[in-house]
């Protein structure tokens, strides 16, 4: 599922635009913090972002500026939203990086058709940033699927991020602790164990059509990569619900 990022300090329109949004079947995730915005774009590589102009800690200019230098998410599709309707802030607002500009107060339709429109542009990702593969699993970024083989799985978010992460570097061994600040975020505390817990649903998921290419690296972490199959910890031990 296309996953949207709302990154807007005031409460009733993000709450308005993710009514809209997941009624259109997207997956919507808000962010109310503009010095958050970057760092959250970089762990859930959302397809399209709509970016508030006007933040209280940084201007959306700003932040449309940092996430086009930045090499991993650059190409997202990015919409400006502003009460700025000055034809000279629209030419600010399309140099700073964006790749659409909608006016407040829109109209719901409207912008839906843009974040539609926008969408279909992620193909402008090259294929190469688009994919990633490692074996015969292969990763979409813009459309959010994962294959083995011809096989789609069903991954959760957090286990698609997880994979997404291991899958980038084959053979790096990810720590629990680099897992959890990329995956999770910054500010939320949970256990090291829950990584746990979802490499063990990843890899369940995974196995299902194939290998176990998941190494566990005794009190380290994990890693992907061709192994001997002798991890001890892709039993059945009990999984607890998030
Ligand atoms: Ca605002």
């Amino acid at each position: 599922m296309s996953l949207v990022m709302v990154i807007e300090d005031e409460e009733a329109i993000s709450l308005l635009l993710s009514y809209n949004l997941e009624k259109e079947g997207f997956e919507v995730v808000t962010v109310s913090n503009g010095l958050n915005a970057v760092s959250e774009v970089e762990r859930l590589m959302p397809s399209v972002i709509l970016l508030d102009w006007m933040l209280p800690e940084i201007s959306g200019v700003e932040i449309c500026k940092l996430i086009r230098s930045k090499p991993d998410i650059k190409n997202i599709p990015i919409i400006m939203l502003t009460a700025k309707s000055q034809e000279e802030d629209k030419i600010k607002g399309l140099s700073s990086g964006a790749d659409d500009y909608v006016t407040k107060p829109f109209s719901i339709p409207e912008l839906m058709a843009r974040v539609k429109t926008n969408m279909r542009r992620a193909p402008l990702f090259e294929e190469k940033e688009k994919i990633l593969t490692f074996k015969d699993i292969t990763l979409d970024l813009v459309e959010r699927k994962v294959k083995r083989g011809e096989n789609y799985l069903h991954l959760s978010p957090t286990e698609f991020r997880l994979l997404r992460m291991l899958i980038k570097e084959p053979g790096k061994v990810f720590s629990r602790e680099v897992l959890l600040k990329s995956v999770w975020g910054e500010n939320i505390y949970v256990e090291s164990r829950t990584v746990d817990v979802h490499i063990r649903r990843l890899r369940k998921s995974l196995n299902k059509y194939g290998p176990d290419y998941i190494r566990t690296v005794r009190a380290n972490g994990y890693a992907i990569d061709e192994h001997m199959q002798n991890n001890s910890d892709s039993d059945n031990e009990e999984i607890t619900e998030e």
